[in-house]
């Protein structure tokens, strides 16, 4: 008899013989990439959910039985074809820079690679057609040339897809100046293929593209995404720091108040996380808390002057370098704060929050008060329904769950509101960016036996199909 192994990593590691009928599927896509190697399956299984340690427990044994990466339209809905008539679940997989396991295939079975569906459509001023693995880096550097960049990515601008940020993501740089996603006319429209034993194609335009907004793949597998634009503009960085936290708060908003302004990001980090921020870390002054901005060059004198009336001192000030071999400004922002942490302290977590658009400066110094030392702030400008306020990401000491789910507890209780980012349902994850769609009726629409993701949509019962 050989060594006992463990029960847990025996099942997981086991291709899915017996569980799903893979050879089945594999015959049914014969001719599209697929990979049923362990190293390849354990890779493309994952995403950054290993921020929390509560999922990195949950979820730091689930895979994918078979990774398969179509090259077109075509073979998606073969591939969707087949996972319906074997009944094989099918989880999405973009950039995988998702934070609670989003692209994690809970049940195993197919993860779709979207790496080769990448391709610019076409593109006219003020609007772009993408396939939905096309990265949002290279999006940008396409429209460019013509004068128009995306009105707003998530920090992971560099490894991102489109489809996996309209998916997965809720906002980001420009977020300040266009709101969230979830504003009306950020998505122009989607096309999705549907998990059913005829997988339809279905164009959502307008409104009805918040069906497939934040869904985590729930709600039909996104194969195009129509995308507004900006102006672009010539984007200059800089690093304001400050002695106190609070007064870099209220300047921060100041400027995101200021409509004559021209702005990407500004992002306020507690001393001592910019101690963190190695790549411009001669520009953060020992003590201070800093905004990181992104400001037009048209309005730099303007920064300048409202600045003039604070303690504020500028460290750094350059042109915005989007190339790919450089670190930018902005992957010190939004969940890169918290990462930028963690790769020399993994003592730490992280929350999401919504700062009360009419008492924000109030409830940034009550939770200051509140957790001292524990709780490190970092704050995100955005637009949210016509108002100006914050979404913060604090860089928490992590004790214990029940510890974290107290300080949970006491924000609230001081009117910010938690996006839990330690569970994994689209329920009580993202509480307070749910949409108006109604992905619940879509859902049983486009993915009846519930193969999409499953796991993800507490709400969804799957219908005897
Ligand atoms: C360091 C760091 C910084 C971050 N900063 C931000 C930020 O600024 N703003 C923000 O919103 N988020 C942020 N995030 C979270 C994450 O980066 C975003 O959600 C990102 O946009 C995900 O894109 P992705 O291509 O990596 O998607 P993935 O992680 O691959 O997927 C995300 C979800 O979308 C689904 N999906 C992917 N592609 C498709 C498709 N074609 N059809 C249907 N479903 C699909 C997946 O199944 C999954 O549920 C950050 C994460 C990290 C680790």
């Amino acid at each position: 008899m050989g060594p006992a192994m463990p029960q847990a990593a025996a099942l997981a590691d086991r291709p899915a013989a017996g569980r799903y009928a893979l050879d089945a599927l594999l015959a049914d896509i014969a001719g599209i990439e697929a990979t049923t190697e362990l190293v390849d399956r354990k890779r493309r299984s994952r995403d950054y959910f290993w921020y929390s340690p509560i999922l990195q427990e949950q979820l730091k044994d689930k895979l994918a039985d078979v990774v398969v990466t179509p090259g077109d339209e075509a073979e998606v809905l073969r591939i969707a074809a087949a996972c319906a008539r074997h009944r094989i679940p099918l989880t999405v997989r973009g950039g995988a820079t998702g934070n609670y396991g989003q692209c994690v295939p809970l049940e195993g079975g197919v993860v779709l690679d979207m790496a080769r569906l990448n391709r610019i459509k076409w593109q006219r001023p003020g609007a772009v057609r993408v396939e939905a693995g096309a990265k949002l880096f290279d999006i940008d550097a396409a429209t460019r040339p013509s004068g128009f960049e995306l009105r707003m990515h998530p920090s992971t601008k560099r490894a991102s897809q489109i489809g996996g940020f309209v998916a997965g993501g809720s906002g980001g740089v420009g977020s300040v100046s266009f709101g969230g996603m979830r504003e009306p006319g950020n998505i122009v429209a989607a096309r999705i293929v549907t998990l059913e034993r005829a997988p339809r194609v279905i164009e959502l335009r307008g409104d009805a593209a918040q069906k497939i907004s934040r869904a985590y793949g729930t709600t039909g597998i996104i194969t195009e995404l129509e995308m507004p634009l900006a102006p672009a503009q010539s984007w200059i960085d800089v690093i304001v720091a400050f002695d106190d936290f609070i007064e870099c708060v209220r300047f921060g908003h100041a400027i995101a108040m200021a409509d004559g302004i021209v702005k990407k990001l500004l992002s306020a980090a507690q001393w001592p996380l910019p101690q963190h921020f190695a790549a411009y870390r001669s520009f953060c002054p020992d003590g201070k808390s800093l905004l990181s901005a992104m400001i037009g060059d048209m309005s730099m004198e303007s920064f300048a002057t409202l600045l003039a009336s604070t303690g504020g001192t500028i460290t750094y000030k350059a042109p915005s370098e989007d190339v790919l071999s450089k670190t930018p400004l902005y992957e010190h922002t939004w969940n890169h704060t918290t990462l930028q942490v963690l790769k020399s302290d993994r003592g730490v977590t992280y929350l999401q929050c919504l700062y009360p658009h009419d008492r924000l400066v109030e409830a940034v110094a009550q939770v200051g008060a509140k957790f001292g030392d524990e709780v490190h702030q970092h704050l995100e400008f955005i637009r949210l329904n016509g108002t100006m306020t914050a979404s913060g990401i604090p860089v928490v000491r992590y004790r214990s769950p029940e510890r974290l789910y107290e300080i949970i507890a006491g924000y609230e209780a001081c009117g910010v509101m938690i996006a839990n980012p330690h569970v994994v349902t689209l329920e009580d994850g993202s509480r307070y960016k749910r949409v108006d769609a109604d992905q619940l009726g879509f859902k049983h629409e486009v993915d009846p036996m519930g193969l999409l993701n499953p796991g993800k949509m507490r709400s969804f019962a799957p219908q005897a199909v």
